[in-house]
């Protein structure tokens, strides 16, 4: 039979694009004035050691999410790949919802996937809002040029003589007026003479463009805000649109990778840094935009607004519950920076957004788990189970049996893990039936299980309390059948189950513990599409608390430590609420695949 086709690698236009341009040399004749800079002081500067420069722009106004993992993920992936750099660009242009808090955050979730800015012996961080001084400066060119002018048409003027899709725009009435009477009216604007809102800074191109991001785009507001980079020391803001070009070329980024909603922005992108390099402002060769399209994963919402919406409004604990598609909650409930970048790179780069069922990204967790993952024990509905005989078979009813179970299946190197079985132990509440369902090998009166390592023990029966609920199973132990004696085999059973001593953990039984359950935060595969809203498809039971008994080794566990519970899934100690003295664990996911329809 001939082998069946290999998987297509995921389509990846944008490394096609760098290997075409490092082809073509067209980056070869930068240099690098070793901080960003305008022409004359990269002119200064050794040529451009970065063979690319890319960055990740995020605005510090939140959370980084798994969609943002996806543009980390590429943008640094390249630098490394192709001897570049990438930069991490805090674009805090805008100075109302940016914050510290979140300047830190991104920075350690970057470095928490595994990245890094540093390159040549330079910190490649930098801050958008240190380059307003540029901005201001060009801005003044433009207009001297004649590229600008100050508009004082009230907002819903403006917008009305924009035009639509249909229609040209209608020029200003101050479209035309002198050089010199903008960049008076430019100035007042930046010393605080004018009102919030009073006029605005536009480029002058095309009121008839058929793009209507070129019928004179916005580039300066005025806005009396507080920043938290530079104070109040600027009363006027550029508009992203007009920052965002400029910082790529003053960081001497090569390759400028954005989301699909900027393609019809790169018109202007392009005219704007055409317009500085000629008067000698930027250096050449020029940043050139290409846009990509954003991933979606199902049962997920990665918009940073609704994030906060779900956070706000109490919906989860903060921007580290460990339901949050944040990289923050991600990594509390145990992913790994590994499974993140995987799907990342088995995602590649499209031309169109993309939905990705969100099993891709369980199965690279699962991929990367299994190998890592030590393993335990562990009863998350406990149920008493009483071994009838055992004083019989063992002279005392205080005596434990030692066991002892590999640390990992594959990896002999990490050795065994001890535990002691004793006359009780704990079993799940649903490895005994009263009544066996048809196929059921487990506990019911006559049956035989194996107690994983440990012994056989035949079920006689059980307990009840006063509700009429089960309260204890009841069963004897067959001697002679310890896991790994010759005995063990004699008795075949079609049963084995987990346990844990209900004996003390200094003699070798349970410890309790804190067990979170997580399912989908979202019942809805496309929670943030279609009808209603997004918080109507929030799924009520998506977390549910436990306690159950571990084993005895996992008392002094560390925190961040992941492991898996056999039969119940891959665990991590909560890197938040766990101690060892008090163990809190949360599923990070099931041993299958519970995402797929
Ligand atoms: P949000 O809508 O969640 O606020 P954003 O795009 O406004 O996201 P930024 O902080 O501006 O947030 O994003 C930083 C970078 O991450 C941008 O380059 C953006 O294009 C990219 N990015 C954000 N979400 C995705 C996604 N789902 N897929 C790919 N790239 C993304
Ligand atoms: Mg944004």
């Amino acid at each position: 039979m001939p082998a069946p086709p290999a998987a297509p690698k995921p389509s990846n236009f944008l490394r096609q694009v760098i290997e075409r341009d490092l082809a073509a040399g067209a980056y070869a004749s930068r240099r690098f004035g070793g901080s960003p800079g305008d022409a004359a002081h990269h002119a200064k500067g050794p040529p451009d050691p970065a063979r690319i420069r890319t960055r990740f722009p995020p605005e510090p106004n939140g959370y980084l999410h798994i969609g943002h993992a996806k543009s980390v993920c590429l943008n640094f992936g390249f630098a490394a790949e192709f001897g570049g750099v990438c930069h991490l660009r805090f674009d805090d242009t805008n100075p109302e919802k940016e914050e510290q808090e979140f300047v830190d955050a991104i920075v350690e979730m970057v470095h928490w996937l595994g990245w890094s800015w540093e390159a040549n012996g330079i910190s490649h961080l930098y801050y958008a809002s240190d380059y307003f001084d540029f901005m201001y400066r060009a801005a003044e060119y433009l207009i001297e040029s004649g590229l600008a002018y100050v508009d004082e048409q009230s907002a819903e003027a403006m917008r009305a003589n924009r035009g639509d899709f249909n229609t040209p725009g209608i020029d200003s009435p101050y479209r035309n007026r002198s050089k010199q009477e903008n960049l008076a009216r430019f100035r007042e604007m930046r010393d605080g003479r004018h009102a919030d809102g009073a006029m605005v800074l536009r480029a002058r191109i095309d009121m008839a463009s058929p793009n209507i991001n070129l019928r004179d785009p916005t580039l300066y507001r005025i806005k009396r805000a507080t920043h938290h980079n530079t104070g109040d020391r600027w009363c006027i803001y550029p508009m992203y649109t007009y920052a965002h070009p400029i910082e790529d070329a003053l960081e001497n980024i090569t390759h400028s990778f954005c989301t699909l909603e900027f393609e019809d922005q790169r018109p202007f992108y392009d005219w704007l840094l055409e317009q500085l390099a000629s008067g000698g402002l930027l250096q050449r060769p020029l940043p050139k935009q290409v846009e990509f399209g954003r991933l979606n994963l199902t049962y997920v919402i990665t918009s940073k607004r609704k994030l906060k919406a779900l956070v706000d409004e109490g919906h989860v604990s903060g921007w580290d519950d460990p339901r949050m598609p944040t990289l923050a909650g991600m990594r509390r409930r145990g992913y790994t920076p590994a499974s993140i970048r995987k799907m990342a790179e088995d995602t590649g780069a499209s031309k169109t957004n993309i939905w990705v069922d969100y099993s891709v990204l369980e199965i690279a967790l699962r991929d990367d788990l299994e190998p890592l993952a030590a393993r335990a024990m562990a009863v998350l509905d406990p149920l008493r189970l009483k071994l009838t005989n055992w004083s019989e078979v063992f002279g005392s009813a205080s005596h434990r049996e030692p066991c002892s179970a590999p640390a990992h299946p594959q990896r002999p190197e990490l050795g065994q893990r001890a535990f002691t079985l004793g006359s009780e132990v704990w079993i799940e509440r649903d490895d005994f039936a009263e009544v066996p369902p048809k196929g059921f090998f487990r506990l019911f009166p006559g049956n035989k299980v194996r107690l994983k390592y440990g012994m056989v023990v035949e079920c006689t029966g059980c307990e009840k309390d006063a509700q009429g609920q089960v309260s204890a199973v009841l069963a004897r132990v067959v001697p002679g059948t310890k896991s790994g004696t010759p005995g063990a085999d004699a008795i075949k059973v079609k049963g084995t189950i987990t346990w844990i001593g209900a004996h003390p953990a200094a003699e070798g039984g349970g410890v309790q513990a804190t067990v979170r359950l997580f399912d989908r935060l979202f019942s809805a595969p496309q929670p943030d599409s279609g009808d209603g809203d997004f918080r109507d498809h929030l799924n009520p039971d998506s977390l549910r608390v436990v306690q159950g008994w571990i084993e005895p080794s996992l008392q002094r566990a560390e925190a961040d430590l992941r492991l898996q519970f056999e039969r119940h899934g891959y665990f991590v100690t909560d890197r938040v609420d766990h101690t060892p003295g008090a163990p809190v664990f949360n599923r990070i996911t099931g041993l299958k695949d519970s995402w797929a329809k």
